[in-house]
């Protein structure tokens, strides 16, 4: 059950836009009822493109783009688009994304909420902020000497994005560390889920089908104390550099791999000839087939296209039904946007 924390937000004053303007939004603020401030966050109209916002590099430009660096200015940007009836999509680096060229039709919350905290008393314990990088945390607490995140080494996403996904590698999940997770909701409420109550399964979170979900605010992690995890992390780092196209623009796995089939997306689509495969500027990685590159000027459409001929040629030869853990962002979807082809 989601247990609501002490929040209380008044006071929004808004001053009207013109297209490209940027332009403030006022409100204050109590939390806890101890902490009490003025966020303001900055909306701009029109401008960014959200190529700009993904490990892609693909897609047109949102209506509207804020950042927010805490969770008052991240329900005030909530409350904001939904006063003006305004479609929302919270992104941490966009490296699970595939934006369309058509942009976004709607307000697009980049989370810059970047801390860390250690529990004083309980090694291992671990509450991070949203916004902060995944694989940053993952370098962190394994060169401290705590297991569990090494696996997060490399993986180019925010913690929120990791929980939303939960994202894994090398037999390690997100999820097997998660203590609690803080989030707030569509009519801005900050509630808290403990592990008991977070079904995770793979590359999927109870967050994707929490129909009243607005935002993963803060995630706290308990890890146990270990003597190898800072070399497991440098293993797991060389094994990412000799089997994935670093450098490249990708949005890693495209497909989630098969489950009981024993063998792996990436095989299947090597097997079925398709490593090199290019659609315009999309192209099949030729040193890991279940990446797909933006080797220059890829449009959505030319990474739609790549995925489906994929998908058919593996149905066909194979007669597996691959499944995307890439999510396409919708240029007018509802407030969720994601379409996978599995919903
Ligand atoms: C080179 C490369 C390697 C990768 N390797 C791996 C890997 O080993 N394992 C793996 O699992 N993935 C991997 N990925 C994919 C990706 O990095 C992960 O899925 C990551 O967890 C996505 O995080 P993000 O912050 O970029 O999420 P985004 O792409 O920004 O968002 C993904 C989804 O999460 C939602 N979301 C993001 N933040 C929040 C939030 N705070 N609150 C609510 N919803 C939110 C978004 O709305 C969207 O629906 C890789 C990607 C790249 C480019």
């Amino acid at each position: 059950m989601a247990i609501p924390l002490c929040y209380k937000a008044c006071s929004l004053v808004l001053h009207s836009p013109r297209n490209g303007d940027l332009f403030l939004c006022n409100c204050k603020y109590s939390y806890s009822s101890t902490k009490q401030g003025q966020n303001d966050f900055k909306l701009i109209r029109g401008q960014k493109l959200l190529k700009d916002l993904g490990t892609w590099g693909i897609g047109g430009p949102c209506n509207y783009f804020t950042q927010v660096f805490d969770h008052t200015q991240l329900v005030s940007a909530i409350r904001y688009c939904n006063e003006h009836s305004l479609r929302f999509l919270v992104i941490g680096k966009g490296s699970n994304c595939l934006f369309c060229d058509l942009g976004f039709d709607g307000c697009v919350i980049l989370n810059r909420i970047e801390f860390v905290e250690r529990r004083e008393k309980e090694d291992g314990v671990y509450k991070v902020g949203s916004g902060f990088g995944f694989n940053r945390l993952g370098v962190q607490c394994s060169n401290e000497g705590f297991t569990g995140l090494e696996f997060a080494g490399g993986i180019p996403g925010t913690v929120g994005g990791a929980i939303y996904m939960n994202a894994g590698a090398n037999g390690q999940e997100t999820a097997d560390v998660v203590e609690s997770v803080d989030f707030v909701t569509i009519d801005g409420r900050l509630q808290r889920l403990e592990r008991p109550d977070l079904n995770f399964v793979y590359r999927s979170s109870p967050f994707q089908s929490m129909p009243d979900l607005a935002a993963i605010v803060a995630v706290t992690f308990w890890l146990r104390s270990s003597g190898t995890s800072k070399t497991r992390l440098q293993e797991y780092l060389e094994r990412r550099k000799a089997s994935q196209p670093i450098g490249e623009r990708s949005a890693g796995s495209v497909f989630r791999n098969p489950s009981d089939l024993g063998v792996s997306a990436a095989e299947l689509i090597e097997k079925a000839g398709l490593k090199g495969l290019r659609v315009g500027g999309a192209m099949i990685s030729k040193v890991h087939s279940n990446f797909f590159i933006n080797c220059g000027g890829s449009t959505s459409q030319d990474m739609l296209s790549l995925i489906a001929i994929a998908k058919e040629k593996v149905d066909t030869k194979f007669g597996v039904q691959l499944k995307e853990e890439v999510l396409y962002v919708h240029p007018r979807g509802k407030t969720k946007t994601l379409w996978r082809s599995d919903s």
